[in-house]
């Protein structure tokens, strides 16, 4: 098991994938919820507002507006600002506009540099592989099992 620091406590820990140890990815649940049911009451609440009622910091907050899980919360627009270009967002790291370019920008390049298109093809064989391969395994199997009888 690799072992690594939490990002928010910096305790030593077992890591499972997740960025925070198990005491704090509790602790964060709970604050969430805390965040949530305090929003839920006053739905026109400033993100400071929040923090102070509930102690949680600002900086959970934004993160879990920028989790996408506090989405429905008008009191906390304006709060989040695009990371591209800066408008206001109520979600999320990007806006609409933003998001909407991204996938231009995605789509263009894979339509125009070979390379990218390469590896999305070699990604996509690869796959594609993986499965014939399990597929043959299985075939093979019922032919020995047929070559046995
Ligand atoms: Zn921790
Ligand atoms: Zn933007």
């Amino acid at each position: 098991m690799d072992i690594k620091n939490c990002k928010r406590c910096g305790k030593v820990f077992g890591y499972t994938g997740n960025l925070l140890c198990p005491e704090c990815v509790q602790k964060e649940e709970e604050e969430f919820i805390l965040v949530k049911d305090y929003i839920y009451d006053h739905p026109k609440c400033s993100a400071y507002e929040v923090s102070e009622v509930t102690g949680v910091s600002v900086r959970s907050i934004i993160s879990f507006l920028k989790q996408d899980r506090l989405e429905s919360v008008e009191g906390l627009s304006g709060l989040l600002i695009c990371e591209k270009c800066g408008v206001p967002v109520k979600s999320g790291r990007y806006c609409p506009k933003c998001i909407a370019e991204l996938k231009k920008e995605t789509k263009r390049l894979l339509n125009t540099s070979g390379e990218n298109v390469a590896r999305a093809e070699e990604m996509g064989n690869a796959g594609k592989n993986a499965r014939i391969y399990v597929n043959e395994g299985k075939y093979n199997n019922n032919n020995n099992n047929n070559n046995t009888k």
